[in-house]
């Protein structure tokens, strides 16, 4: 959509083709359905966010930056508001506002905007785009942008067409990827945390026993593994095979400082069962599995636990494990990480370096970024970039 309207604003007359029967359809899910559309930085701190390829985005950021996209929504008339983390969001907390924003404008520019419309093949002919064929037909065009996303959340529309369309045209393809995606675990305690929502604690992944990630925040257990922001930045660094997650439950409490805060429960409570001493501590659904971790009997008198075991109840807390055999995958991936390869294709304009007329935008192209509002900012950074560069060269090629 902003591809089309870079275009069309440079005068080009331009034509949108989505398979859907709406458009925008993933919009409406980002951000929890408030879409975070963008991160109120710098195109440095943008670029230290783009953990993949971020030197490919130089022209495109420097060109369209935050604020450019924030003004850009502005004009059109989306109030937006700088939540924590400098993440932006529209005043109505409504993702459909965007997408009604840019289908008004696609209307103001006299866009033909054709739904239900799917995209079979690009048309090249001497190296050269000549037009798509669809569903229906063909329709001869001067310049093709490829939009089509990734293969994340499918049922969106990003069935990873474009790299079919890429791959048509000469292009490589670096193996698409599900990242941002929630991790599977086949613990067996897994089921019975399901729901619980962790807060401030300190999660650390490990793949072959070498530390690959560590951070603080927010976490949550599926039914089926580990979700959350943390996990979805910890996922990024989980290659194939068996992991393992340490959390910290207690992070801002240190071993002796978690020691004597133990102590003092445990006079609280010295006569009731050692499964009934940790409510203060913990929250409740963790705690058989915490108990169950510390291997002291749960029915046990608190004046009966010893030092040692003690000891193995601090380590269950500071470092409560978990093994992860895989991902979610595609189907719950908030991004595809891979994609068209950056090296055939100009960064200053968005063109394919083999095929003339043949412009790509957005996560179709092997850059992803982390959460924030970066991955939108880079499929509307590209999106102009691309729309505008198409319009002016096939302007310039009729004059
Ligand atoms: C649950 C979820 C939440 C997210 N939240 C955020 C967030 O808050 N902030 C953020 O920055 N990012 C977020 N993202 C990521 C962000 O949505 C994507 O990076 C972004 O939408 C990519 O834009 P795009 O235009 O490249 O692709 P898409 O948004 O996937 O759009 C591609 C379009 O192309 C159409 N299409 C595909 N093939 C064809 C074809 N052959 N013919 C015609 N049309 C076709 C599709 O139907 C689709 O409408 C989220 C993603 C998910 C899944």
């Amino acid at each position: 959509m902003v591809a089309a309207i870079g275009s069309a604003r440079r005068g080009a007359s331009v034509i949108l083709l989505e398979k859907n029967e709406k458009l925008g359809k993933k919009l409406y899910i980002t951000g929890k359905g408030r879409c975070n559309l963008t991160n109120d930085c710098d195109e440095e701190d943008f670029l230290k966010n783009v953990p993949s390829n971020p030197s490919f985005l130089y022209s495109a950021i420097y060109g369209y930056n935050s604020r450019y996209v924030m003004v850009f929504f502005e004009s059109l008339g989306v109030k937006l508001k700088v939540e924590r983390g400098d993440r932006v969001f529209p005043v109505s907390e409504k993702a459909s506002d965007i997408t009604k924003a840019l289908t008004k404008e696609l209307a103001r520019l006299k866009c033909k905007v054709e739904t239900n419309t799917k995209v079979t093949g690009i048309r090249i002919d001497n190296g050269k785009v000549i037009g798509v064929n669809t569903g229906t037909g063909f329709i001869e065009t001067d310049a093709v942008i490829i939009a089509t996303g990734g293969l994340s959340y499918p049922s969106t529309g990003s069935s990873g067409d474009g790299y079919k369309f890429a791959k048509g045209a000469g292009h490589e393809v670096v193996e698409p990827t599900p990242a941002l995606v929630p991790l599977k675990s086949s613990e067996e305690f897994i089921p019975e945390l399901a729901g619980l929502s962790l807060r401030n604690v300190d999660l650390s992944l490990f793949a072959s026993g070498k530390l690959v990630f560590r951070d603080f925040g927010e976490m949550l257990f599926t039914h089926t593994g580990v979700s959350g922001p943390l996990i979805l930045s910890a996922s990024g660094h989980y290659k194939d095979g068996t992991a393992e997650i340490k959390i910290d439950l207690k992070p801002a409490l240190d071993w002796n400082e978690l020691d004597k805060r133990v102590l003092k429960d445990f006079d609280e409570n010295k006569n009731k069962q050692f499964k009934n001493s940790l409510d203060a501590l913990l929250p409740s659904k963790i705690i058989p599995v915490v108990i169950e971790k510390s291997a002291i009997d749960p029915e046990k008198k608190v004046n009966e636990i010893t030092r040692a075991e003690r000891e193995r109840l601090i380590s269950a807390i500071k470092a409560f494990d978990l093994k992860v055999d895989g991902t979610e995958g595609f189907s719950q991936a908030v991004i595809t990480a891979g994609g068209v390869a950056l090296n055939q294709i100009n960064p200053s304009t968005m063109e394919s370096k083999i095929c003339s007329g043949l412009y790509f935008a957005g996560e179709v192209l092997d850059v992803d970024a982390l959460t924030g509002g970066f991955n939108l900012q880079i499929a509307f950074c590209t999106g102009f970039l691309a729309g505008e560069a198409a319009s002016e060269a096939v302007l310039k090629a009729k004059t």
